[in-house]
């Protein structure tokens, strides 16, 4: 099986005592077949990155700043996370995009910020369960897609999460069939966009060690990011446990 990224989203969920936990429990899975790249909170970021020295884990953040150095107090760069050894910036989380009240325009020049400064943009989309149930998925995920990526969004470092709202957090995950079916329509958008690029298209919402496998074994899923159970030790190594070593 071709390596699949597992992203793991720490959201706001631990303290500096149970993140150094975290970080144990997450290294000692470096060798697994698949591209880890951990989230935590940005004060955790200058030990997780000590901590995965040497490994091939990599470590992102939950948002990044539209603006650049400069005086915007309360703002953290895409620069100043790069400069640190940050590799990735989860953009446009549905949980983000509501706090924040951000429209698809903002999203977009978080993308393009986090691009500028050598980081790879993970582009959460979804929709809400008003929209599932009246098969309104893909038209909102391509209004989404359309409105959140211009011709200066570089394809090479771009990755898009489809992350249906109604699954997030809620213990119900959209079956495998439907990501799958989702996934292919969103991949027939970008193909469009970057017709020699190929960006990997992720699912996440209510990922757990017991349904991840079935997930990662559909071949155009490129991978999972992982919430809640990202921040259970035992879940992470029952859910890296899932993953083939490498060989
Ligand atoms: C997420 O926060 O992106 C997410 C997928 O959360 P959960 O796994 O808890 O549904």
């Amino acid at each position: 099986m071709k390596q699949k990224y597992l992203i793991l989203n720490w959201k706001s969920k631990v303290t500096y005592d149970t993140a150094l936990n975290l970080l144990d429990a997450v290294k000692t899975m470096a060798d697994a077949n698949a591209k880890i790249v951990v989230c935590p909170p940005y004060p955790i970021l200058k030990d997780a990155i000590e901590w995965f020295k040497g490994t091939d884990i990599e470590v992102g953040v939950q948002d990044v700043s539209a603006l650049p150095v400069g005086a915007h107090t309360g703002e953290v760069s895409a620069e100043l996370l790069a400069s640190m050894g940050v590799k990735y910036a989860i953009i446009g989380h549905s949980e983000v995009r509501a706090r924040h009240k951000l429209k698809n325009a903002d999203v977009k020049e978080k993308i393009l910020a986090a691009q500028k400064a050598g980081l790879i943009a993970i582009l959460c989309i979804g929709e809400d369960e008003k929209a599932y149930k009246t098969n309104k998925t893909n038209a909102v995920l391509k209004k989404q897609l359309e409105e959140c990526i211009d011709e200066r969004v570089a394809g090479e470092t771009l990755v898009v999460a489809y992350e249906p709202i109604w699954a997030i957090g809620t213990g119900h995950a959209a079956t495998p069939i439907v990501a799958s079916d989702v996934i292919a329509h969103i991949k027939c958008i970008t193909d469009d966009m970057y017709p020699f690029v190929v960006v990997p298209v992720i699912y996440g919402g209510s990922i757990k060690a017991n349904n991840i496998a079935d997930f990662i074994r559909v071949a155009n899923i490129d991978g999972a990011l992982v919430g809640g159970a990202s921040v259970d030790p035992d879940e992470v190594l029952k859910i890296l446990g899932v993953i083939e070593k490498k060989s």
